[in-house]
């Protein structure tokens, strides 16, 4: 395997003169190790693409991914079996021991732990255990064909053929009132909510109606917490975040035939339509409310926050005032390639229509007129409210390997199963480690 070129400080000069004369090896670099760089290394590797290099501070495959699920303490995906990184659908399930699976109506969602487990044996049937370069990106610049230019904070500046974006850069949004208090000892927004710091015996307000805060309310309950869940709408009850008839034609077809992205972008967000939550959960915490470890505030947002000694005193609009000694915010975030500083350097030279945060993109999710591509849920617009879900990820891993092959990547973007899905390693079966033991 081969990193694309690179030269390092000592040898950098300003921008301008950088380009001139320099050798601009092929390769793919891949900002962002999470399931949406994972898709995209792994459907190039599938199709014999060797030179790609994966950036990310983590220095490994899904750190954040699985740093979620444990501070969220999920047992399962919602997603079922089908939806991973690998190209091939069936990959998972082929390897899956028994009790890797938990039925959920007619489809099977896989644990968590089969599921790292089949991360980690994709990882090493494609041989990208070396691929990711703990570093992050911090700059981003464009040169005069679209070709882009990325240094990292390891001071290396690489200049591929192509780049991948694929850093979910969502920026929490925290409700109004709790902003000035975000960096409290006793506050903890988005990713930083974690159930094993559960005050032990002490009281935990949450902010949301979504699955995160379904599972952060759970795990603080089962820690022995009293835990006051703050919503601003009704829970909402729904298996999947956005319903699967998104996966087919009958409603992605209309969705890419729409010319309007603000429209595209309202579509979106009618689509997923907020937070909500699989039945099992809202069951469960009618279950802790029931036993008296959970109070639900419906229809409710913080009014005003006080911290009172070393706990936080947390007025409701309805007027009531609790005590907490955590208060974490799982209310979402947005992203936004009008303020995203990757995409600086692209909004000034090749300027596109952003429709609330998300860019028009090209067929093959490239920014038009660069060689940057977009994966993740910044390529909503093209590929629909899924492209932030892991089986969006595949759809836009599977429109990029077929550009850097030469073929159409709309005529890509399909299932494709068995030897087609992963010509690389045809005959060859992604065995979860586990299996058998
Ligand atoms: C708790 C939780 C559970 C979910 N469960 C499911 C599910 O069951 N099924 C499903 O389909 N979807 C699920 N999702 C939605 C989605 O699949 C995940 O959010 C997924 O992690 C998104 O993948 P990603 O690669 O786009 O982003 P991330 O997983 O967030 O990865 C982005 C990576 O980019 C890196 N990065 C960011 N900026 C830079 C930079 N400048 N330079 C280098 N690296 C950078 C970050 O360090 C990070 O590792 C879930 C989401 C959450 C929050």
């Amino acid at each position: 395997m081969h990193a694309p070129s690179r030269t390092t400080s000592s040898d950098r000069r300003p921008l301008a003169h950088d380009w001139a004369g320099r050798d601009r090896a092929g390769g793919t670099l891949i900002v962002g190790a999470g399931p949406a760089g994972l898709a995209v290394a792994s459907a190039l590797r599938c199709h014999g693409e060797d030179d790609l290099e994966v950036l990310d501070p983590g220095g490994g495959w899904l750190e954040r991914w699985h740093h979620r699920f444990a501070a969220q303490d999920i047992a399962h995906l919602r997603s079922p079996a089908v939806h991973h990184p690998h190209p091939d659908p069936f990959a998972l399930l082929a390897g899956a021991a028994d009790g890797e699976l938990v039925r959920a109506g007619q489809a099977n969602l896989p644990t968590t732990a089969a599921f790292a487990r089949f991360i980690t044996t994709l990882v090493e049937a494609l041989e990208l255990q070396h691929a990711v370069t703990p570093a992050e990106a911090v700059r981003l610049d464009i040169d005069g064909d679209g070709r882009a230019c990325v240094t990292g904070s390891d001071d290396v500046i690489r200049r591929p053929e192509r780049v991948v974006l694929a850093t979910n850069a969502r920026r929490p949004s925290v409700p109004p009132a709790l902003r000035a208090w975000s960096r409290h000892p006793c506050v903890a927004v988005g990713d930083d909510a974690d159930v094993r710091r559960t005050p032990s015996g002490g009281e935990v307000l949450i902010v949301g109606g979504g699955i995160s805060a379904g599972h952060l309310a759970l795990g603080a309950v089962a820690r022995g917490a009293r835990v006051r869940l703050v919503s601003r709408r009704r829970l909402m009850v729904r298996r999947y975040d956005t319903h699967p008839t998104w996966l087919g034609p009958k409603k992605l077809r209309p969705f890419a035939a729409e010319p309007d992205p603000e429209r595209r972008r309202q579509l979106i967000d009618q689509a997923r339509g907020g937070g909500s939550m699989p039945h099992w959960m809202r069951r469960s915490l009618a279950q802790a409310t029931e036993d008296g470890a959970l109070v639900l505030h419906q229809r409710r947002t913080i009014a005003a926050v006080r911290p009172r000694r070393e706990r936080l005193a947390v007025s409701l609009d309805d007027g009531s005032t609790s005590e907490a000694d955590a208060l974490w915010c799982a209310t979402g975030g947005a992203l936004d390639a009008s303020t995203d500083p990757l995409c600086a350097a692209l909004r000034r030279a090749h300027p596109t229509p952003i429709a609330r945060g998300l860019p028009e993109l090209d067929a093959a999710l490239r920014w038009p007129g660069t060689e940057v591509h977009l994966v993740g849920a910044a390529a909503g617009l093209l590929l629909g409210p899924t492209a932030g879900n892991l089986v969006g990820h595949r759809r836009a891993a599977q429109r990029i390997a077929a550009v850097v092959r030469g073929d159409d990547p709309v005529r890509a973007d399909r299932v494709t199963t068995g030897a087609g899905a992963c010509p690389a390693t045809a005959g060859q079966r992604l065995r979860s480690t586990t299996r058998g033991a």
